[in-house]
């Protein structure tokens, strides 16, 4: 299989006439200032001088709202990367923007300049939540962007937030639902977290905003993970990239930060699984060892962050439980062995999703 690779260019708060109230992206993205269309084709250079020639390249306008630059600025951005396209040597563009910067004349242009992903920061499909967060927008403007967005054949990407002001539980399970209907490619989800120099962290001295506690930001972005999985839509990232400028000292300055979060998210997933797989294999009573069989590059995730799976089992179901990796089991599956060898019982990740629906249609 060839590779991909992905070369990002940062386009912090450029052309943003919004200040939403979790967003310093010059802290977050580009400590050194917005770059110029020539640092553009240096990056691609750069990128591609470590990559092998056959491999698919993609390079990523982040950190901003790409389509809400001036326009020729834009195109002196997507200009530095057509010869590359030209020769081959990079495959495609991709975007980030705002639903509200999304219309015919954005899509054509965009189209024209061989841009084929389009990544919406919608962060949530409450009004209610959006209001709050001072995102400028509506849920309406959100569903008009996407189906034009898939109207026009681009490949449509999703970014959901949790933790907002006036966000619950119920509204970011319902976001991922929503979010689900609208057939996404691909989706982003991010935990809040309070960045300094942001409204939020305002909000928070005063006591007015109160972030997720990990371990929450962690359930929820299980149940959302669970929701994709469940209508077969990527997840390509969880929690924020851990740069250099996020882990500085003093710029998180609250909130469910972990520079693995999205592992941390899958062994939740995990957890529940073989929660689920173990009240269905075994009889209250037992209370011998259990071993569980998963796929070679699901034993960490099976095994746990400092072995808290193993550890939850035991202490909250009194079950000792070992894990083996077995190549037998498809990735994501669960097997539960009482010998160690033979595979008594399978629970896949299909048939734990079953319940998922029910979510959706509640
Ligand atoms: S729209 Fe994006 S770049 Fe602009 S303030 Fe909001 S989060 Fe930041």
């Amino acid at each position: 299989m060839r590779r991909h690779v992905n070369i990002p260019v940062f386009v912090p708060h450029l052309g943003c006439p919004f200040n939403c109230i979790f967003c310093n992206q010059k802290k977050i993205a580009a400590p050194n200032g917005v770059v110029s269309p020539e640092e553009v084709s240096r990056i691609i250079d750069e990128h591609l001088a470590t990559v092998s020639d056959d491999a698919v390249v993609e390079v990523a306008f982040f950190g901003g709202s790409f389509t809400a630059i001036e326009q020729e600025l834009q195109e002196a951005y997507l200009a530095r990367v057509a010869p590359y396209i030209e020769k081959g040597r990079v495959k495609s563009i991709r975007i980030s923007t705002r639903p509200d910067f999304i219309n015919h004349e954005i899509l054509s242009f965009l189209k024209f300049w061989h841009v084929e992903t389009i990544e919406l920061g919608v962060q949530s499909l409450y009004d209610e939540v959006l209001k709050a967060s001072c995102r400028g927008y509506r849920v309406c403007d959100v569903f008009k962007a996407c189906h034009l967005i898939k109207e026009y054949g681009f490949k449509l990407g999703i970014q959901l937030m949790i933790g907002l002001p006036e966000d619950t539980y119920e509204r970011s399970q319902g976001s991922a639902c929503i979010a689900a209907q609208l057939k996404p490619d691909m989706v982003r989800i991010y935990p809040t977290l309070v960045i300094s120099g942001t409204r939020l962290e305002k909000m928070l001295i005063s006591g007015e905003y109160q972030p997720l506690a990990l371990e929450k930001a962690v359930a929820i972005s299980a149940d959302m993970f669970l929701i994709f999985n469940y209508y077969d839509i990527e997840v390509i990232r969880m929690g924020l990239q851990p740069s250099e400028e996020l882990r500085s000292e003093g710029v998180v300055r609250a909130g469910p930060f972990h520079p693995a979060f999205g592992e941390l998210v899958e062994q939740e997933v995990f957890r529940r699984q073989g929660e689920k797989l173990l009240s269905e294999g075994l009889n209250l009573s037992y209370k011998g060892e259990v071993v569980f069989l998963v796929n070679p590059r699901d034993v960490s995730k099976m095994v746990g962050y400092k072995r808290e799976n193993i550890d939850f089992y035991r202490k909250e179901l009194g079950i000792k439980v070992k894990v083996k990796p077995c190549p037998l089991i498809d990735p994501d599956d669960i097997g539960m062995s009482f010998d160690g060898e033979r595979i008594d019982k399978i629970l896949s990740r299909t048939s734990f999703l079953q319940d998922v629906q029910r979510i959706c249609h509640s």
